[in-house]
C-alpha cells in the first residue's frame, strides 16, 4: 500500500510517500524560513509560499521514493485544524490528484496526524496508551484505547506549551520559531529562578500555561526596573523546567489513572531534548514504557499524515472530495 500524503496546515509544505503505515520513503518539508523576519507566521505570505511550493515539493517525494504517481494506491491531506489558506492549497491539491488518478481522497485531521507520528515509528506501541500532543497550537492528553476508539482527557485552558515557548523566546529576545533557540540557550543556564506551575484543581489533566508566560514578563521587567543583573540563559533554564515539569507530571498522572501500557508523546515541543529525558526518567520510575518518535516526526511533516491516513485505508474510511477545510476544527472531530 503506497500513500502520497501532504500537510500545509501552517508554515511548512510537507510530502511524503508511506508505504504500509510504516515505511518512509520519501518525507520532503519546505520550511517558510521568511516568516522569521517578522516574529511568527503570516498567514498572507504563507498560503502564497504553499502555492509555489507544492508542485515541486510532491515531485521530489515521488522521485525521492522513486514511484510514479501510478503506484499510488489513495492521496491523504490534512484538512483542519490549521490557517485556512494554507490549509486550502494542499488540500485542494490532494483533492485535485486523487481525482485524476481515480484514487481514494482520505482527508486527516492534523492533531490524528501528530499522534500516529507514534505508530509510524512504533507500530506495536502497547494500547491502551495515553497520549501528551505539545505542539504550537495545541497541548491535549489522549487515551488511545485502539486505532478506532480514542478520548480526549484533558486539553490546555489557553496557551499551548509550543505557544509559551514561542512568547518567552521572543521577550528574551530570540527569532522565531520559538522553541528550539530557547532550548539552545537553556542548555547554558541553570534552572535556578523559581516560575510558577500550574497545577489547577486536584485531579484535572487540564493545562494553563498563559501565568507562566506573565510570570517570565515580569520577572524581566522587575529585574529592569530594579537594574538588577538578568542572566538570560538562567531564565530560559528555569521557564523550560517549569513548562517540562507540568507536562511530565500530569502524562504520567494521567497514564497512572489509566492503568496505560505506554506513554506516547508526540507534537513539536517533544522534539525538545530535556523534556525527552525528564519524561523517559520519570516514566521508569513507575515501569510504564515510553514512546516518542524522532524529532524531525514530531514536529510537522507529511509522513505522520500519511500513517494516519494508511490507518483509515484499512478500515475504508474515505473522504469525500467535497471535504473544505476547517480551519477551528476541533478536538472532538477527533
Ligand atoms: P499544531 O500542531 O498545534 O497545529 P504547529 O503545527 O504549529 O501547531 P508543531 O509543528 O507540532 O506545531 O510544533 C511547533 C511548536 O513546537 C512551536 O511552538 C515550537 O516552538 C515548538 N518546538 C519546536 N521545537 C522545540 C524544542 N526543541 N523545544 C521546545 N519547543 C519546541
Ligand atoms: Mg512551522
Ligand atoms: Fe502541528
Amino acid at each position: 500500500n503506497v500513500i502520497l500524503a501532504i500537510e500545509t496546515s501552517c508554515d511548512e509544505t510537507a510530502a511524503a510517500v508511506v508505504v504500509d503505515g510504516v515505511e518512509v520513503r520519501a518525507n520532503i518539508i519546505a520550511s517558510q524560513d521568511i516568516h522569521r523576519r517578522y516574529g511568527g507566521v503570516v498567514p498572507e505570505i504563507a498560503s502564497r509560499r504553499h502555492l509555489e511550493n507544492i508542485v515541486p515539493v510532491v515531485q521530489e517525494a515521488l522521485d525521492r521514493a522513486g514511484i510514479t504517481l501510478a503506484r499510488v494506491d489513495a492521496v491523504a491531506a490534512t484538512y483542519g485544524p490549521g490557517l485556512v489558506g494554507s490549509l486550502l492549497v494542499g488540500l485542494s491539491y490532494a483533492k485535485g490528484l486523487a481525482f485524476a488518478l481515480e484514487k481514494p481522497f482520505i482527508g486527516i485531521h492534523h492533531l490524528v496526524g501528530h499522534i500516529y507520528a507514534g505508530f509510524l515509528e512504533y507500530p506495536e506501541l502497547p494500547l491502551p496508551a495515553v497520549c501528551l500532543v505539545a505542539s504550537g497550537g495545541h497541548t491535549s492528553l489522549f487515551y488511545l484505547v485502539s486505532h478506532e476508539e480514542r478520548y480526549l482527557l484533558g486539553s490546555t485552558r489557553d496557551d499551548a506549551a509550543g505557544e509559551a515557548f514561542d512568547k518567552v523566546a521572543r521577550a528574551l529576545g530570540l527569532g522565531y520559531p520559538g522553541g528550539p533557540e530557547l532550548e539552545r540557550l537553556a542548555h547554558k543556564g541553570k534552572p535556578n529562578i523559581y516560575f510558577p506551575r500550574a497545577w489547577l484543581e486536584e485531579d484535572s489533566l487540564d493545562f494553563s500555561f498563559s501565568g507562566l508566560k506573565t510570570a517570565v514578563a515580569n520577572y524581566l521587567r522587575q529585574s529592569r526596573e530594579t537594574g538588577q543583573d538578568i542572566c538570560l540563559p538562567d531564565v530560559a533554564a528555569s521557564f523550560q523546567e517549569a513548562v517540562i515539569e507540568v507536562l511530565v507530571v500530569k502524562t504520567l498522572q494521567a497514564a497512572r489513572r489509566k492503568g496505560a501500557s505506554s506513554i506516547l508523546a508526540v507534537g513539536g515541543v517533544a522534539s525538545n531534548q530535556y523534556f525527552r529525558r525528564s519524561l523517559k526518567t520519570a516514566a521508569l520510575e513507575v515501569g510504564i514504557p515510553v514512546f516518542i518518535p524522532r524529532p524531525v516526526y514530531c514536529t510537522d511533516n507529511a509522513a505522520m499524515i500519511g500513517c494516519a491516513a494508511y490507518y483509515q485505508y484499512l478500515r475504508g474510511q474515505f473522504s469525500s472530495l467535497d471535504l473544505d477545510a476547517v480551519p477551528d476544527l476541533p478536538l472532538e472531530a477527533l
